[in-house]
């Protein structure tokens, strides 16, 4: 999925010029406006409950989100937006047009639940067995449709539009199908008026209601997947010497294979290497002849990422050789790092904490789960923040992914709020430059 150096550099220097416009001192929206906004914001604050809770109730797996788009979509149309729907399949796109003229951002929700059943006992619990929004992913719903009730009602006072970009599927796809982010912008969701900065928000339970997290730079990290199989010879348990054991080796190559962040890798470079799945041999009284395992494997650099498929395949064709056994060894690309662009981040952290207050404004450290927005953020340059979700008062809340996964609906105007005020302060910023027909061409 990634592309070649040569075009990632590319890549970067053309980043670096849609993106100039932003070194400007930071600017705060005007402070009417806010006030407006906090106004819009009370007006929906119990409806948006409502639309979480219906999302809550009613989740839908990635590629299947029909209901929740077909609400999406109406949602937009009844707000004046324009919208586009069957954008790589479920996805919706709306076009908010503000009445002075400026470029356009875009804000990306994800809209897709998890195949996990809900073990919370609330009345707005899933109401489809086994599927549930257990990744927060009706709140980004929820709080981008909230961003486009209230930019509605302040167009008047925008500069340029805000393109609202809905997706499916983030949680990754059925094998063989196509969709996320990556069919999104191969459906023209970035084009026409062209994108030129994007942010999201996913929700984040380390942090308290109110907070927000961000980093520059990278913020998630990519995400591979591998195949190994280990094919030895089976032979009767009790004479191993005619056989050679699959089970054995394998379990070597799963520890040598940790040695690679121990030992091949720069201490001060993250990287994570698991082997989530293992299954080989057939009964207790043979000895297996073959074992095949699955894994995941999770940087926050493009160098090391490169590197990890040659240093394992290195170890498994080493321990495999030394065995007498044969292997097969398949690595996918998956997606990359969340990269969110320094200069974006330096400018929109002021809005930020003009918007909640300093003290609530957090730096996280990077986190080695991933996000398909990546891709996103790969084309236009991007700011990707975590929303506080625990409870205040709470020591610990379930983490994502859990089937307790219970985020306090209080965080949903804050989102609402730190999303508008990024929006439009970028718009300000880059309206209030020229600059913008030499972005145009370069696009
Ligand atoms: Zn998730
Ligand atoms: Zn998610």
């Amino acid at each position: 999925m990634r592309s070649g150096t040569a075009k990632f550099i590319s890549g970067c220097l053309l980043l670096g010029f849609i993106l100039w416009p932003f070194r400007v001192p930071a600017q705060a929206i005007d402070q009417k406006l806010a006030q407006a906004i906090d106004q819009e914001i009370e007006k929906i604050r119990a409806e948006m409950v409502k639309v979480r809770r219906f999302l809550h109730m009613n989740p839908e797996l990635g590629n299947h989100e029909f209901e929740t788009s077909k609400l999406v979509a109406s949602k937009l149309s009844s707000l004046g937006l324009e919208v586009k729907t069957g954008v790589a399949g479920t996805g919706v796109v709306g076009l908010l047009r503000g009445a002075l003229p400026g470029p356009t951002v875009a804000i990306r929700a994800d809209m897709d639940a998890l195949p996990i059943q809900e073990l919370n006992t609330f009345p707005y619990r899933s109401l489809n067995p086994g599927v549930m929004h257990a990744c927060g992913h009706d709140f980004h719903t929820t709080i981008a449709l909230g961003v486009a009730a209230v930019l509605s009602a302040v167009k008047d006072r925008m500069r340029g539009n805000v393109k609202f970009i809905f997706q499916p599927a983030e949680e990754g796809l059925p094998p063989g199908e196509e969709g996320g982010a990556a069919l999104m912008i191969k459906g023209g969701a970035l084009d026409n008026p062209p994108v030129r900065a994007i942010f999201a928000l996913h929700v984040w339970p380390e942090l308290q209601v109110g907070e927000v997290g961000y980093a520059a730079g990278y913020l998630m990290a990519s995400s591979d997947n591998f195949i190994i199989t280990i094919t030895g010879k089976s032979a009767h348990a009790a004479r191993p010497q005619e056989g050679i054991d699959a089970v054995v080796l394998a379990a070597e190559v799963i520890t040598s294979l940790q040695t690679i962040v121990s030992r091949a890798i720069d201490p001060t470079e993250p990287a994570v290497i698991t082997v989530g799945k293992i299954q080989g041999g057939t009964k207790a009284n043979i000895i297996a002849e073959k074992v095949e395992m699955e894994g995941t494997v999770r940087t926050l650099n493009d160098k090391v990422r490169e590197k990890m498929p040659v240093l394992m395949e290195n170890i498994i064709r080493g321990l495999t050789g030394s065995y007498g056994a044969s292997y097969s060894f398949r690595y996918e690309k998956g997606t990359p790092p969340v990269y969110n662009h320094p200069d974006l981040v330096q400018a929109m952290v002021p809005v930020l904490e003009n918007a909640l207050s300093p003290e609530q404004v957090l730096t996280v450290k990077p986190q080695m789960v991933a996000e398909d927005f990546a891709l996103l953020a790969e084309r236009v340059p991007a700011f990707m923040y975590l929303l506080g979700v625990r409870s205040p008062g709470q020591a610990s809340a379930a983490p994502l992914h859990s089937p307790y996964f219970n985020p306090d609906e209080r965080a949903i105007p804050v989102g609402i709020k730190a999303m508008c005020h990024l929006v439009l302060s970028a718009l300000d910023q880059q309206a209030s430059l020229k600059g913008t027909d030499r972005q145009a061409a370069i696009r």
